[in-house]
């Protein structure tokens, strides 16, 4: 329920993901986009085709507080116009960020990076991280993409620029008004102390949020049992997806992850029976 394309920072093209799914044997998979559902079409071309059913999605970018998390909805319609709104104004903000960082890796003698990363973006709208950590490897600057992130690119590094996502609240609306489902992304990934951890998922709740990811291939193995507990204990609904980014970057290819635990209810419980 966690996939990516060249719509966003994925590798391979919708047609290519939905491919790869109905290769590995996956009966449902979702395209979660980051701010974008430019790629659900072909998705939906593709999946008719295989044999594949198709939970349209998307992944928000979201600033709570200092925080940037992920919102995926799931099962949204992508032309509902709040939802195309919304991820319109997020996505403005991308070349100007973009700019910033290519300036911070010049001040560290490393320039042009903003053309560089923008030739890697497919969809020029979406100019992400990842393509920074692609370009910097082009350049021989890194071993590899996640070399990047931890030298350059992660918050804390030199090449880190803050920037404003939507509000958590506007997010999960946009979702909602799209028919979708809210599922907090890799709650794992956030480095939140305890007491923050709870009033970030008490805001989720309290905005529509309904499910939290649980075994995803953004939590290390040992994570799942922390992120099982919590679903139970606040009453969200469980989700598992690869966060599937393409070959050579993501060591967890769709379909490939351990399936839920039986105690958890799974968000696609909501739409499938
Ligand atoms: P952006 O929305 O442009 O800030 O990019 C976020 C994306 O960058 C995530 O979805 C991941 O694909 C990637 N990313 C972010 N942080 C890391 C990290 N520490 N290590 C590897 N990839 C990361
Ligand atoms: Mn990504
Ligand atoms: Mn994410
Ligand atoms: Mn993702």
């Amino acid at each position: 329920m966690h996939n990516h394309s060249t719509c966003s920072d994925g590798l391979l093209s919708p047609t290519q993901l939905i491919e790869l799914a109905a290769r590995t044997g996956v009966d449902a998979i979702a395209l979660t986009d980051h701010d974008t559902t430019d790629g659900l079409a072909e998705a939906a071309i593709a999946a008719q085709r295989l044999g594949v059913v198709l939970v349209p999605g998307v992944e928000i970018s979201v600033s709570w507080g200092d925080t940037t998390l992920h919102v995926l909805g799931l099962q949204v319609d992508p032309e509902a116009p709040a939802l195309v709104e919304g991820l319109r104004s997020i996505r403005e903000g991308r070349h100007g960020r973009g700019r910033k960082i290519a300036a911070a890796l010049e001040a560290l003698g490393i320039p042009g990076t903003f053309e560089g990363a923008h030739a890697l973006a497919e969809n020029k709208s979406m100019l992400g991280r990842a393509h920074f950590a692609r370009h910097l490897l082009e350049l021989g600057k890194v071993k590899d993409t996640q070399a990047a992130f931890d030298k350059y690119l992660a918050k804390g590094k030199p090449a880190y620029v803050p920037h404003r996502w939507a509000e958590l609240g506007d997010a999960v609306s946009w979702i909602r008004a799209a028919g979708g489902v809210a599922v907090l992304a890799h709650p794992g990934r956030y480095a939140l102390k305890p007491m923050f951890r709870d009033e970030m998922l008490g805001d989720f709740r309290a905005a529509g949020g309904e499910a939290i990811e649980v075994v995803t291939g953004s939590h290390r193995p040992e994570e799942y049992a922390t992120w099982q507990r919590v679903a139970l204990e606040h009453g969200f609904l469980a989700s598992r997806g690869a966060d599937y980014h393409g070959p050579g970057e993501s060591p967890v290819e769709p379909g490939r992850l351990p399936a839920l635990h039986a105690s958890l209810t799974p968000v696609w419980t909501r739409w499938a029976h």
